[in-house]
């Protein structure tokens, strides 16, 4: 089946329980949006989907096409067709973007490669990049740039957006924090989300707690996460309910969560 299905989910930082019972399916193709106010746990979910030694699991599965995602390392699980956008956070040192990525790149398609073997062909590779970054509308020079060394949070959006079109996974899951994000960058992110789900089938999971990004990235399902608990489900019109109303009726009608 072709899906990533999280099933009463629970994470604990420091003995302390974060994630209390979390269950959301996203399947091919399918935009999906975790939404809740600061503290409500979204970050948690996806440190603990990355395999972050701090957040322990401490119930529930997570299947990645029927695989138990919990347990394979991080290059596993990408290698299973998880893209977690926060990956490879930091600056890696006389790493240009298109080195990161024709690395990346090759370990995604040849999952056997064994390290110190061939890279795939440069010129395939470049053509390929090329393209893309013409598609997104991205500067070719940016392909020159060390990673990471001194981008500008609109930098480090556009080498992660680059990231997940050249990877094309099957699943992406994106956190979103929106801070300090200039509307150029959201657009970005959202053409780059928007392409791997219209050409790829790419099933996605934006967790975020502001409404802007949704404007551009539109979820089928919307799902708001209160206290480790996802409270409610639905549709868009949720996202417009919460960006007229805020979170409040949320905490209000559910009082044990808030
Ligand atoms: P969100 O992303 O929705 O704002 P987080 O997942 O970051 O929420 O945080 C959820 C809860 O976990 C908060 O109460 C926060 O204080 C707590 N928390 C997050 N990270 C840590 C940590 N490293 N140590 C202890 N508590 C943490
Ligand atoms: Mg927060
Ligand atoms: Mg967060």
């Amino acid at each position: 089946s072709n899906e990533l299905r999280i099933e009463d989910l629970r994470v604990a930082i420091e003995g302390k329980e974060i994630l209390k019972g979390v269950s959301l399916t996203v399947r091919q193709g399918e935009v999906h949006a975790l939404m809740g106010p600061n503290g409500s746990g979204k970050s948690t979910l996806s440190y603990a989907l990355m395999g972050h030694p701090s957040y322990e699991v401490t119930g529930g599965s997570v299947l990645l096409n029927g695989c138990n995602l919990l347990e394979m390392e991080a290059d596993e699980r990408a290698k299973a067709g998880l893209f977690l956008a926060f990956q490879y956070p930091t600056a890696i040192p006389g790493v240009t973007v298109a080195n990161f990525l024709r690395h990346a790149v090759t370990n995604i398609r040849h999952p056997d490669r064994k390290e110190g073997e061939d890279l795939i062909p440069m010129r395939e590779f470049r053509k390929e990049l090329r393209a893309v970054m013409d598609e997104l509308g991205i500067d070719p020079e940016f392909a020159r740039r060390y990673l990471n060394d001194g981008f500008s949070g609109g930098e480090k959006k556009r080498a992660e957006v680059l990231q997940l079109a050249m990877l094309k996974p099957a699943f992406a899951i994106l956190d979103e924090t929106d801070s300090g994000l200039d509307i150029d960058a959201v657009r970005l992110v959202s053409e780059g989300v928007n392409r791997v789900v219209q050409r790829e089938g790419t099933g996605v999971l934006v967790i975020t707690h502001y409404q802007r990004i949704l404007n551009y990235i539109k979820p089928q399902f919307v799902h708001i996460l209160l206290g480790g608990r996802i409270v409610e489900r639905g549709g868009p019109e949720l996202v417009e309910i919460l960006e007229r109303d805020g979170y409040d009726w949320v905490r209000a009608k559910h009082p044990v969560e808030a």
